[in-house]
C-alpha cells in the first residue's frame, strides 16, 4: 500500500463484570475511562473504553461486558497477548504495584527484552514492556499484540500488504513493525503454533484488533485490499468516535480498520471524558429503555 497503517488503533476484549473491570483498569493499571457507551450492535450491554489522558488513537483498550458468556478457551485463531507500553525504567515499579494488589505476574524474556505478564480479572492475557516513550510510570498506550496461528504465513502476507515490515525473530515468533518505532502500538507478533487447538471466544478473550487509518480515503484503500484478497470486508460503520470496516484475516482473527477521526472528544469535552453514558444518535431516543437494561456502574 502507498499509505501503510500507522499501527494499532484499539483492541476490544470481552469482560464479565463492570465494577471489577473498572477497578482493575482504572484503579490498578491507572488507565483513564475515556468513554462509557453501549455496544452499538447489542445496546443492552456496555462498551467501556480505557485510554491515556487524551484518549489518543492507539491507546484504547475497550471491553464488551457480556457476563453470560463462558470463559474463553485459548488456542489458535485469536490474539493471545495484549502488550502495553510503559516508560523506560518503570518495570520494577509495576512489579511491586501488582504484588501490592496481589496480582500474579511473571517476568519473561521475549525478543531480547523483559516483559511483565499478568491477567485481568477475566483472564485476559496482558504484558507490560518498557519503551523510550512517556514519563513517570503511567501506561502509554499499546505496545503490540501477539496473534496465535496454526500457520503464520498467510497472516504475515496480509500484514505486509497493510504496511507492516519484518522486524525480529524469537524462536517460533515473528515480530512485525508498522514503521514508526518512536510511536506506540507499532508491533504485531505472529506466534506459529501448528498443533494448537482452535480457540473459542468468551470471557477474557480479545474480540478484535483495530488498525489505524488516518481518514476515510485511507480506510477505503484497506477496504479495496481486503476485497482483492476475498476477505469480504464489511461496509463502513459509523462508531461515533471513528468509522470502521471489519474483515477476518486468513487465520480467523477479526481485524478492523478504524479512522483516527473524529476521536473521543466528539460528544463530550476532554475534561469529562468517560463520566456520562454516551449513546449514538440512533439510540438516543431509546435512552430510558437502554439505561434500564444496564447494570449499575
Ligand atoms: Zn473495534
Amino acid at each position: 500500500m502507498n499509505h501503510p497503517t500507522t499501527g494499532l488503533h484499539h483492541i476490544t476484549a470481552i469482560a464479565s463484570d463492570g465494577p471489577k473491570n473498572l477497578h482493575f483498569y482504572q484503579d490498578i493499571l491507572g488507565m483513564r475511562l475515556v468513554k462509557k457507551t453501549v455496544n452499538f450492535d447489542v445496546p443492552g450491554s456496555y462498551h467501556l473504553y480505557y485510554g491515556n489522558k487524551a484518549g489518543d488513537p492507539g491507546t484504547a483498550l475497550t471491553f464488551f461486558l457480556w457476563p453470560d458468556l463462558s470463559p474463553a478457551r485459548p488456542g489458535a485463531g485469536v490474539t493471545s497477548l495484549t502488550r502495553l507500553a510503559i516508560p523506560q525504567g518503570s518495570l520494577s515499579h509495576w512489579e511491586s504495584r501488582l504484588t501490592g494488589h496481589r496480582i500474579d505476574h511473571t517476568r519473561e524474556r521475549r525478543f531480547d527484552e523483559d516483559i511483565l505478564r499478568f491477567s485481568d480479572p477475566d483472564g485476559l492475557a496482558l504484558a507490560l514492556v518498557e519503551r523510550p516513550l512517556g514519563e513517570g510510570e503511567d501506561i502509554i498506550g499499546f505496545d503490540g499484540a501477539e496473534l496465535r496461528l496454526r500457520a503464520a504465513a498467510p497472516t504475515q502476507d496480509l500484514l505486509f500488504a497493510m504496511g507492516y515490515k519484518p522486524y525480529k525473530t524469537d524462536a517460533d515468533r515473528e515480530r512485525l513493525i508498522a514503521g514508526n518505532p518512536a510511536a506506540w502500538g507499532q508491533y504485531i507478533d505472529l506466534w506459529a503454533d501448528p498443533e494448537a487447538p482452535g480457540a473459542r471466544q468468551g470471557l477474557g478473550a480479545v474480540h478484535h484488533i483495530a488498525f489505524r487509518a488516518a481518514d476515510d480515503t485511507h480506510q477505503a484503500a484497506f477496504h479495496t485490499l481486503a476485497e482483492s484478497r476475498r476477505l469480504m470486508p464489511s461496509p463502513v460503520m459509523d462508531r461515533s468516535y471513528f468509522r470502521s470496516i471489519y474483515f477476518r484475516e486468513p487465520g480467523g482473527i477479526l481485524f478492523e480498520v478504524a479512522t483516527d477521526e473524529p476521536g473521543f472528544t466528539v460528544d463530550e469535552p476532554l475534561e469529562s471524558l468517560g463520566r456520562a453514558l454516551k449513546l449514538p444518535p440512533p439510540l438516543e431516543g431509546r435512552r430510558a429503555e437502554i439505561e434500564a437494561l444496564l447494570p449499575p456502574l
